[in-house]
């Protein structure tokens, strides 16, 4: 069986991964430290640039965290320089910082501009205090506002909002109260998650003891569509299950993740996916910064996608996608269509009207699109 593998990567994902302080909800690889390990951690995240130079030719860079816009404005220059002087800036078509609002400064916002970012996702999470205190957020929604507003006339014409749903105490009028908000901000690209409870973490912690409590199943369902609603009526094409975007504004970094094409990573925990084979950086940020310190490969895990494999995690990432995927393309890269690997759990899906084809491509219908999670379990 002959699999292209898209051999080189066309996007860099880069991690920084400190906040002020960890939200209450949140599993991601982040720690709150002094300004000195984010020093050194910047350090040994220019080596790791380095390397990388000359290597690819990248066209997407996303900075995630973490917090990026947590970096003092002489760290953040630090690591806007490196990327700049080992990853060639004529390449990149889009360039992506994510910002918390509590974080945001003028002087940040200018350097951002000045070294060639062009697209913002600010974390706003919701526009109203109480569900930020009860997330554990370091900012108001005044402040969610603000630097929108800051970003909006500094030139950023490519801003995305993150928004989350389903969150404890949170009424349906709530979540249209933030959707509205947002609309009329009037972002390029608007995210919607559904809140999840993560083992471990304070929220989960009060779930468990019974201080919060979690929204029924259904009403999380209606938020979902009625945020499909509101914001196709507002103008934005619903282009993969949490994502929505005017007109070319989708995201093109987040793309090469769901049709699983190669990407890089820097940092700690940063994963990459180059020439079928998946690695990760190792988690925990002075593990990473040791090994890059004494030039020790710093991958804690890897592994070689098997065919088989790789076209059912293709299949499944992909139809996150509303346009679903192609078989035509399918059949470019794995050398084979697809009913001949999941023919089975085509004919079933089509049947029970949850997936359907529409020319060649394999897509989610309406009704499958609210079960996405149970669809893509067919597949593994
Ligand atoms: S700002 Fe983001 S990464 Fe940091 S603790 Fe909050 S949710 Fe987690």
């Amino acid at each position: 069986m002959t699999v292209k593998r898209d051999a080189l990567p066309h996007a860099l994902y880069i991690h920084i991964p400190f906040c002020v302080k960890k939200c209450n909800y949140c599993d991601f690889n982040s720690i709150v430290s002094g300004t000195k390990i984010v020093d050194r951690y910047l350090h040994a995240l220019e080596k790791e640039l380095r390397a990388l130079q000359g290597r690819y030719v990248f066209k997407t860079i996303y900075i995630g965290g973490g917090t990026p816009s947590i970096l003092a404005e002489t760290q953040l220059e630090k690591l806007l320089h490196s990327v700049v002087r080992y990853v060639p800036a004529s390449e990149i078509q889009e360039y992506t910082v994510e910002v918390n609002p509590g974080t945001l400064t003028g002087n940040k916002v200018a350097l951002l501009k000045a070294y060639f970012v062009n697209r913002i996702s600010l974390g706003v999470q919701s526009f109203q205090d109480s569900q930020l205190k009860l997330l554990g957020r370091i900012h108001s929604g005044d402040d969610a506002r603000n630097a929108f507003l800051l970003l909006r006339t500094s030139g950023f014409e490519n801003i995305n909002i993150d928004l989350i749903f389903g969150c404890p105490g949170q009424s349906s009028h709530d979540w249209e109260k933030d959707l509205r908000i947002a609309v009329e901000l009037n972002p390029e690209h608007i995210s919607t998650y559904s809140l999840t409870y993560e083992e471990g973490t304070p929220l989960t912690m009060d779930l468990e003891n019974e201080v919060v409590h979690k929204l029924d199943e259904s009403v999380e369902l209606e938020m979902y569509k009625t945020a499909i609603r509101h914001l196709t009526s507002a103008g934005y094409n619903h282009y993969e299950i949490s994502n929505f975007a005017k007109d070319r504004c989708e995201c093109s970094h987040n793309q090469v993740y769901w049709k699983n094409t190669g990407y890089a990573g820097a940092g700690a925990g940063a994963f990459s996916f180059i020439d079928g084979r998946r690695t990760s950086n190792v988690r925990d940020v002075f593990q990473y910064m040791a090994g890059i310190h004494e030039n020790k490969n710093v991958q804690s895990f890897g592994e070689c996608l098997q065919p088989e494999q790789f076209a059912s995690e293709t299949v499944i990432m992909s139809l996150r996608l509303r346009q679903g995927i192609s078989n035509t393309d399918f059949y470019k890269r794995f050398g084979y269509n697809l009913e001949e690997q999941f023919g089975t759990q085509i004919n079933r899906l089509v049947k029970e009207g949850l997936i359907s084809y529409e020319d060649e491509r394999l897509k989610l219908t309406e009704k499958g699109l609210f079960i996405a999670d149970t669809v893509m379990t067919e597949f593994v």
